[in-house]
């Protein structure tokens, strides 16, 4: 326990940092203006005080100080949320970061692990196993966050969302109390959270299952690039090819400015495209098979398919988004990539206004659709794509331009879309967003708020009222 600062000198708050095994940070410490700092540079709060937890009890007790002085409560697990909701202005913010352990188990198959964890740590204890945890698509990313969201990345296809593997989570509820959920125990809860995000309770470990990948844990993976100009093509041959596809390969399809550094060839840095990442996690005798139509279709400028570490894979692209650049991004799911919203791509993808803004496709489909809509809190699991398009820049006075652009393309796009979007893709939105994303899950949702959390201690998130 380090002392705390003028700002936070308060009686309350000092009997708060002498039961904490963490820090407080308060505003006038030297370290305070780091430690509010979050993943998107465009977010800026200024919380009351930052609690460094070591351990489950002292987020009972950040949870219980905040709940009998009336503060509000922010929990920052990864702190890679977009809209930046890990932090908040005059909250007290609960940050698991320090909370970083791992447990895998090879022979039960299974991987725990605390909520400061990024995927970059659950794929270092589990990949070297042959093994991984359905997560995302960079390492960088909380465990926490993505997962209580849902969890899409390269294993969807074949394994569905993250929140199908998880097994288990230890969480500090709003009154203070500790439990286990799991389809055993407080399994209301349990289905709430594989989806309902951080609306009930901090969630201080998760333990999920693992499934055996690729060969040893290689998987063969890379981005096949095709000029901006092949897109609407490209999208109209992807979206009939990846339903046909087997489930060991999967494939996201975006549009970028190919990155000025290596790996990719000089020729190309800059160059407007449309890109697909593929992931085939099958036996390698068959991947020159399943790999063939996504290696010769079209006239690609790069097919970069190699085999790697998945974990390598899961850390390809985080040094090109490292944490500090403006960021503004807008989703919505899509049953279909008809002929009409691909005109929509190609109108804004000529207008990409910077070096780092992208717009992504992911699968929903696969294993993530064959889970019913109403076995976990996340409804869309009816086939299609998740979409993002994502405005990013380091420099803060791009921050309007990279919003406009990413909002101009998400209005022409929306009326194409399947109505919501992945609550782990939005910027503070709105209530009617939050419904519309959890469809026919939304007022079983209010309900088990409710229970757990009646007074919605925890709001400061993709927010579901609890039912009263
Ligand atoms: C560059 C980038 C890439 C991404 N890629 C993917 C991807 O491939 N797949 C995908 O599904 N998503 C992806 N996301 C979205 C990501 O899932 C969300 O941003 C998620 O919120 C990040 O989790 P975090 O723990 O890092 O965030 P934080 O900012 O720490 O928290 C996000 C939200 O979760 C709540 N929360 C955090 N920890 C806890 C906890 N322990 N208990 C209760 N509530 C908690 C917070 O209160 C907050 O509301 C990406 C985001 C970025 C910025």
């Amino acid at each position: 326990m380090t002392t705390t600062s003028a700002g936070i000198a308060t009686a309350p708050y000092q009997e708060l940092a002498a039961a904490l095994r963490g820090d407080l940070i308060g505003p006038d410490d030297p370290g305070y203006d780091q430690a509010r700092e979050v993943y998107n540079a465009m977010i800026d709060k200024r919380p009351a005080a930052i609690a460094r937890c070591r351990d489950v009890i002292d987020v009972i007790s950040c949870v219980r100080f905040g709940r009998a002085h009336g503060i509000e409560i922010a929990v920052r697990g990864g702190g890679h949320n977009a809209a930046g909701l890990g932090v908040w202005d005059d909250a007290l913010v609960i940050d698991l970061s320090l909370l970083r352990s791992t447990t895998v188990s090879p022979d039960a198959h299974t991987v725990r692990a605390d909520a400061g964890c990024t995927w970059g740590d659950v794929d270092h204890a589990t990949v070297p196993f042959g093994m991984a945890t359905p997560s995302g698509f960079l390492a960088s990313t909380g465990v926490a966050g993505l997962t209580l969201g849902g969890g899409i990345g390269y294993l969807a296809r074949r394994f569905g969302l993250t929140v199908d593997s998880l097994l288990a989570a230890d969480v500090v509820l709003a009154d203070g109390t500790f439990v286990t959920a799991s389809e055993d125990s407080h399994s209301d809860l349990f289905w709430a959270l594989r989806g309902g995000g951080g609306n009930f309770g901090v969630v201080t470990s998760f333990t999920f299952r693992c499934h055996d990948i690729g060969e040893g844990g290689t998987v063969i993976a890379g981005p096949v690039l095709y000029d901006l100009a092949d897109a609407p093509s490209v999208m109209r041959w992807y979206r009939e090819l990846v339903p046909s596809l087997p489930e060991e390969l999967s494939g996201w399809i975006a549009l970028l400015t190919i990155p000025p550094a290596p790996p990719f060839p000089e020729a190309l840095w800059g160059r407007k495209s449309c890109g697909i990442v593929w992931c085939y996690t099958g036996p390698h005798d068959r991947a020159d098979e399943v790999l063939e139509p996504v290696r010769t279709y079209g006239s690609p400028l790069l097919v970069g398919l190699h085999p790697m570490p998945f974990n390598v894979l899961q850390a390809a692209f985080d040094p090109l988004y490292p944490a500090g650049l403006q960021w503004y991004w807008r989703t919505d799911f899509f049953k279909e990539i008809s002929d009409a919203a691909i005109d929509v791509h190609a109108t804004f993808g000529e207008r990409l206004p910077t070096g780092h803004s992208t717009m992504h496709m992911y699968p929903i489909d696969g294993a993530t659709s064959r889970v019913p809509a109403d076995a976990t809190a996340f409804a869309y699991r009816d086939g299609g794509w998740a979409g993002v398009i994502v405005g990013v820049d380091p420099d803060p006075a791009n921050a309007e331009p990279i919003s406009r652009w990413a909002r101009d393309y998400w209005e022409a796009l929306h009326p194409y879309s399947a109505g919501g979007g992945y609550v782990n893709f939005m910027m503070s939105e709105g209530h009617d967003r939050v419904r519309a994303s959890y469809r026919g899950n939304y007022d079983r949702l209010a309900r088990v708020k409710g229970r757990y959390d009646p007074d919605n201690t925890f709001h400061i998130n993709q927010n579901i009222e609890p039912a009263r």
